[in-house]
């Protein structure tokens, strides 16, 4: 077998491996199968292109891109083992930023090949030209548009810069103008081909991409999240056509119908336009419910709310952000064990976007050991609140706000929440009176059944197991005892 044909045999095996692995990450149970099928697909498609790299180019050159590829690894496993799980989404941001300046590097390279040393000596036919400047062309705008979105993305999700959105001034006119600029300047480029048009159209999709995130207010964030996923597999798609590589097409595009998907899905969750979405919040106007404060707010402590929870005949867990900032999951496993163990009905609300990844609360409480049949998605447990007791909203913000049902104006309006304010009783676990991630005020916190226990979620949870001591296990505060035992 020559190693052309084992190449494409190994390129076949890796896309397979890739199918397979997507298949594995869609459920729980096959998640760690599925991440080992992906490390063995890119194993297998890095050593082929190596292999067949190595035919046509020196080995001083070879040395190079192995260099490159082991001060990569070290980088990627240095991060990989340093970073916190809240601040995944930033990275995944930053690494969808790299996927779109390759994809920009690899177009003017293939420009700059052709330019160079015309058709003869590269694979393109002289028919093939004019389909050559139109690849090149889409795959440096895909990939410039891919690669400041990404960086802003990173910027908002890491707080570096406001999750407000930007309002320019004509704003939808001025995406629309981009994209019908880009459409003339592709014609033009590739009636003819010439360097100030390959200038113009990487400034113009750099201006773009940063101008359609910083658009996204804050609450949409999850949706640009998984769009630059999928926009970062369409640019490596179009690399892979100018690079004649079959398996970068392949797995482009998985990464790019998956990744648009994954955005549909979600906006589907958060009744959010796809189409608004993408087009950098089109048709959105500035909506700028404020972050002021809306009246008088309520205090309980810790003994207070160990008092409640122990009358309490059932409660519901809303977990957010602010649990996973804590690290609070492991003592609101063991609250929940205890309630549990005196007959209260405990169970967990979780929203789609609560956190900062899709399915960030459902690992952290798996992670606590969580029992799986009281984890319930939004809406298997809406219509319970209103027949609930108490209701813990753990570091949990904008996705328990009352605005998004209640006032049109609000930026997260029409966004579906937990209706926690349904409850008998609401404790609100947070440090201060500071707005969740979308930066609006929540007018739960101002309700007569809510009471805020402010304090880090993981200090406060601990503090009620000890006032609570069901078990008379450790931390158990005598007269906590007594407290619970007169309750009982
Ligand atoms: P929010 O981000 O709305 O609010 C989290 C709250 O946690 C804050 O108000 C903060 O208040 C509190 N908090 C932070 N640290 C602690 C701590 N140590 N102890 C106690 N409380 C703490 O959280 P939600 O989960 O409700 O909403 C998620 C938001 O993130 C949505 O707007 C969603 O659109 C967005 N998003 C979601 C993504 C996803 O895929 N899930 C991705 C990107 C964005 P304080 O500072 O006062 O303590």
């Amino acid at each position: 077998m020559t190693s052309l044909t084992a190449s494409h045999a190994a390129d076949l095996v890796a896309a397979l491996l890739f199918i397979l692995s997507l298949a594995g990450l869609s459920q729980h149970r096959t998640a760690r199968a599925g991440v080992v099928y992906g490390i063995a697909g890119m194993a297998l498609a890095l050593v082929a292109t190596i292999v067949v790299a190595a035919q046509s180019i020196t080995a001083g050159a070879v040395a190079l891109i192995v260099l490159a590829m082991a001060l990569g690894a070290a980088m990627g496993l240095w991060r990989a083992r340093r970073v916190e799980m809240t601040q995944m989404p930033e990275l995944i941001a930053v690494l969808h930023s790299f996927v779109g300046l390759a994809a920009v590097l690899v177009g003017w390279n293939s420009y700059l090949e052709v330019e160079v040393h015309g058709t003869a000596q590269t694979r393109i036919g002289a028919d093939l030209l004019g389909i050559h400047h139109a690849e090149v062309f889409i795959g440096i705008f895909i990939g410039a548009v891919t690669f400041t979105g990404s960086i802003v993305a990173f910027l908002k999700l890491s707080a570096r810069i406001k999750s407000r959105p930007l309002m320019l001034p004509g704003k939808n006119a001025l995406n629309v103008g981009a994209l019908a600029a880009f459409a003339v300047l592709t014609v033009w480029f590739t009636i003819s081909p010439n360097l100030p048009l390959m200038i113009a159209v990487t400034a113009l999709a750099l201006a773009l991409g940063w101008h359609l995130v910083a658009s996204i207010g804050g609450g949409d964030m999850p949706v640009v999240v998984s769009m630059l996923n999928s926009y970062s597999g369409w640019a490596a798609a179009a690399a892979g056509f100018l690079l004649d590589n079959n398996l970068l097409i392949v797995t482009g595009a998985l990464v790019g119908s998956s990744g648009a998907y994954l955005s549909y899905i979600m906006c589907k969750a958060m009744n959010r336009s796809f189409l608004s979405v993408i087009a950098g919040g089109f048709g959105i106007e500035a909506l700028t419910g404020g972050g002021e404060e809306q009246g008088e707010h309520r205090e309980v402590r810790a003994a207070e709310a160990a008092e409640m929870l122990a009358q309490a005949r059932s409660v519901i867990i809303t977990p957010g952000y602010g649990m996973a900032v804590a690290q609070a999951q492991h003592p609101v496993a063991e609250l929940t064990r205890r309630l549990r163990d005196r007959g209260v009905e405990v169970r967990f609300g979780v929203h789609p976007v609560a956190g900062r990844l899709p399915g960030h609360m459902n690992v952290l409480l798996a992670e606590a050991k969580v029992p799986y049949d009281i984890v319930l998605e939004m809406d298997e447990i809406n219509d319970d609140f209103a027949d609930t007791s108490v209701v813990l909203v753990i570091g949990a913000n904008d996705t328990v706000n009352p605005a998004a049902t209640e006032d049109p104006s609000s930026p997260i309006a029409g966004m579906p929440v937990l209706r926690v304010w349904e409850a008998e009783q609401v404790i609100v676990f947070k440090r201060s009176m500071a707005s969740g991630y979308a930066g609006v005020q929540n007018p739960l916190f101002f309700r007569e059944n809510s009471s805020m226990l402010f304090g880090d979620a993981k200090q406060s949870v601990e503090e009620i197991l000890g006032v609570l001591g069901l078990d008379g296990g450790p931390g158990a505060a005598p007269a906590a005892r007594q407290t619970t035992a007169a309750g009982r």
